[in-house]
């Protein structure tokens, strides 16, 4: 797609991304592609391609491309999986997953940001997304199993009903920790047991919450 910040965008992609060693050649065109001006607020477009995360409605953020690559990497989809992201967020974590799997199931806890995210999503063509809003420490069970839940929001520790929506061989990957700061975690499910996991720690990060029966209960 060629709009005015295409220019912006390829330098993210190579200094932010290629140049902090993201080499997942599909998750590096995602983000060649998608127009992440799109998903910030209009008066904050100018700084849609800088190296950190930005303020979205209802007190919430779109997280930093690099977060995004490396969480979309830690996933390693193919294109023929189902996917389910909890924190729809602005809907840009969205859209990059819509262009690395088959489907893509996504759950946001307030309602007025699933609506934009949806808006923003239906002129930009995505058709193998589906939005619901609630709490997603829960999953989706209807549509289970996934080989993929990416959580986009920090959690205490990683939901059980997640890891029994996983699929054997599947991964979630989720930050974990405190309030300020968490480690960001891909738990592979190994068995039939979905306590039966490989954990792998990446790096640390900063989240909102994850608010939820099976996440943080302030909200
Ligand atoms: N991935 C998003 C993006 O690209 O814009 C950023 C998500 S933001 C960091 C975290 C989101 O998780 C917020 O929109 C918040 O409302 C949502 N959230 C928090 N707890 C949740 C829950 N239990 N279920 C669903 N969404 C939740």
């Amino acid at each position: 797609m060629t709009d005015r910040y295409q220019k912006q965008r390829m330098k993210m992609v190579d200094l932010q991304l290629r140049g902090r060693g993201i080499s997942d050649q599909r998750v590096l065109r995602a983000m060649e592609k998608i127009p992440r001006h799109a998903f910030v607020p209009d008066a904050l477009r100018e700084q849609a391609y800088n190296d950190n995360p930005l303020p979205i409605e209802s007190q919430q953020t779109i997280s930093q491309p690099y977060i995004v690559a490396l969480m979309s990497s830690a996933l390693e989809l193919t294109g023929k999986e189902r996917v389910l992201e909890i924190g729809t967020g602005s809907g840009y974590q969205t859209a990059i997953l819509a262009e690395l799997a088959e489907r893509v199931f996504s759950i946001e806890r307030i309602a007025a940001l699933a609506a934009s995210a949806r808006r923003v999503l239906d002129a930009l063509d995505y058709y193998n997304i589906a939005i619901r809003v609630g709490d997603g420490t829960l999953g989706w069970r209807e549509e289970a199993p996934f080989s993929g839940i990416m959580v986009t929001a920090g959690a205490p520790g990683a939901p059980r009903f997640l890891l029994e929506q996983l699929v054997v061989g599947g991964r979630l990957v989720i930050p974990v920790g405190s309030h300020s700061s968490q480690i960001l975690l891909r738990l592979t499910r190994l068995s039939d047991d979905p306590a039966d996991i490989k954990t792998e720690e990446f790096c640390g990060c900063r989240f909102v919450d994850l608010i939820g029966e099976q996440g943080w209960k302030n909200g």
